[in-house]
């Protein structure tokens, strides 16, 4: 579904990304997981086809994005970041109908979609018309993850969509996601920095170091097969962290 060739990208003559080669297939959840700095969100951007790579290929479902086919392929991907990216002047409802209504769907087929979305997502119905400040922040992740899905994609990416939420919100949006994910068998890609969090979405996990994949595999293997000094040091940072 997605697939990078020794990708390369600089900002200012820093190494973001370094020779990443990846592969997702159809229908499985990976988790990009590392510290900060280390390169995620840059490949999640060039995934999605918001910057482009130095060196190197991005593939989806088989075709190289290239400028000239990008707005039709970022349709078949839905995007969540952290902050949830709404628009400050839109309801809830208008801006998870924004892309559709852009793409001129009719009204009823987007009201249907997002009663429907409403519902996968447990958002209250009665905080559609709100605005983006009216919102709770769990509310605003599960407005930007209706609005990711509005189109029904074959992908969907989420940059540290948790990230900004207090430990009781984050827990029940975790597991809403996690269920959401499999209920709707879509490919996923989720970045996070949380060991915990990137073990309790999938067994795939990818660690990236200074813009290199350094080790892919379970939490398990991790732990007990570490390819190098990074990966034990990795691990016990978050083991240290959770034992507070
Ligand atoms: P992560 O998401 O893992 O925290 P990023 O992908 O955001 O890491 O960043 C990787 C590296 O690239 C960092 O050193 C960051 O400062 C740099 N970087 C990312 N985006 C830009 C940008 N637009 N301009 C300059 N440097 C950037
Ligand atoms: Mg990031």
């Amino acid at each position: 579904m997605l697939s990078l060739r020794r990708v390369a990208k600089r900002f200012e003559g820093t190494a973001a990304l370094r020779g990443v080669d990846l592969e997702v297939t159809a229908g499985e959840t990976v988790v990009l997981i590392g510290p900060s700095g280390c390169g995620k969100s840059t490949l999640l951007r060039l995934m999605i086809g918001l910057i482009a790579p130095d060196e190197g290929t991005v593939a989806f479902g088989g075709e190289v994005l290239e400028r000239a086919k990008l707005s039709l392929l970022r349709r078949r991907m839905g995007y969540v970041i952290q902050s949830g990216g709404l628009f400050p002047h839109l309801t809830a409802r208008a801006n998870a109908a924004l892309q559709a209504r852009h793409l001129g769907r009719e009204r009823p087929w987007i009201e249907r979609r997002i009663d429907e979305l409403a519902e996968l997502t447990h958002l209250p119905r009665e905080v559609l018309g709100r605005y983006p400040l009216e919102l709770s922040g769990g509310q605003r992740q599960r407005v930007s993850l209706m609005r990711a899905l509005m189109l029904d994609p074959d992908v969907l990416l989420l940059d540290e969509p948790l990230g900004a939420l207090d430990p009781m919100i984050r827990a029940d949006l975790q597991r809403d996601l996690r269920e959401i994910f499999r209920r709707l068998a879509k490919t996923v890609v989720l970045v996070t920095h949380d060991l915990a969090e990137a073990s309790y979405f999938s067994r795939r996990m990818v660690l990236l170091d200074r813009g290199r994949v350094v080790q892919q595999g379970s939490y398990r293997e991790l732990l007990e097969s570490p390819a190098d000094d990074f990966v034990r040091r990795f691990i016990q940072a978050q083991r240290h962290a959770e034992e507070g």
